[in-house]
């Protein structure tokens, strides 16, 4: 995975930039704010202006060259455009993109390194984690939502940085699952997000600048699914507040 902006500048919501190859229907572009999905993170929504026009970005397809942005209506802009990201859902899913690394932090230390078998974060700011926890107390999990909230309300920075990939897999727990690590830059990196003291793994998502931009959280359900996976489902108690 290269470099993303949504990485770099998540707050960059709104980009003049370039078309460097066009299809109907989809473009290339020079630069992109966009999110374009995976690591169970749904991609963003958002529009592409230019003169004369406007379509929505209805999804991303990878290409050789970059990530093809798909364009309702088969859209055919020219010239140069203006990339703008939903700025409501790029709030919801950073916020509960990243207390899903704080639920994970805390069954990490609760059970033992238990890692994480699937996540989904859901349009709606809901996200399911399945964690390989044999014979847990479901009690035990569902406890766990206090020390979550907790988390949220000390407004822990939250900061990433970039690794050899060696040094990422010689480390224990940086990996939690292969479902939901990123792809290494093409000079070899991987990205790793750390929440203070709290957590540390490789993702390639979008994240908060800091804990306490999310809402609390709720632990709505959990599920066993086969003898060695439990499900748990969280949601936020609200939208985050606009900035
Ligand atoms: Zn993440």
């Amino acid at each position: 995975m290269a470099h993303l902006l949504c990485h770099e500048q998540p707050d960059t919501l709104v980009l003049d930039t370039e078309i460097l190859d066009a299809q109907p229907g989809r473009v290339l572009l020079q630069r992109s704010p966009f999110y374009p999905g995976g690591g169970g993170q749904p991609a963003d929504r958002g529009t592409l202006e230019w003169s004369g026009g406007v379509a929505r970005v209805t999804g991303f397809e990878p290409g050789i060259e970059g990530t093809w942005h798909l364009l309702a209506d088969g859209a055919e802009p020219r010239g140069p455009v203006r990339a703008t990201v939903d700025g409501a859902f790029r709030r919801l899913m950073r916020a509960v993109h990243t207390d899903t690394h704080i639920l994970n932090a805390f069954v990490f230390r609760t059970f033992d390194g238990a890692l994480v078998t699937g996540v989904q974060i859901g349009e709606d700011g809901t996200a399911r984690m399945d964690f390989d926890l044999p014979d847990a107390d479901n009690d035990r999990l569902r406890a766990l939502e206090a020390p979550i909230n907790d988390a949220i309300v000390q407004n822990l920075p939250v900061r990433f940085t970039y690794v050899p990939m060696a040094d990422a897999l010689a480390q224990r727990g940086l990996i939690r699952t292969q479902a939901v690590a990123p792809p290494p830059t093409p000079d070899g990196l991987i990205r790793i997000v750390e929440i203070a003291d709290l957590d540390r793994q490789a993702c390639g998502g979008t994240h908060l600048a800091a804990t306490g931009d999310s809402p609390p959280i709720r632990i709505l359900k959990i599920d066993n699914k086969g003898r060695h996976n439990r499900r748990v489902r969280i949601g936020l108690v609200r939208p985050p507040a606009d900035p």
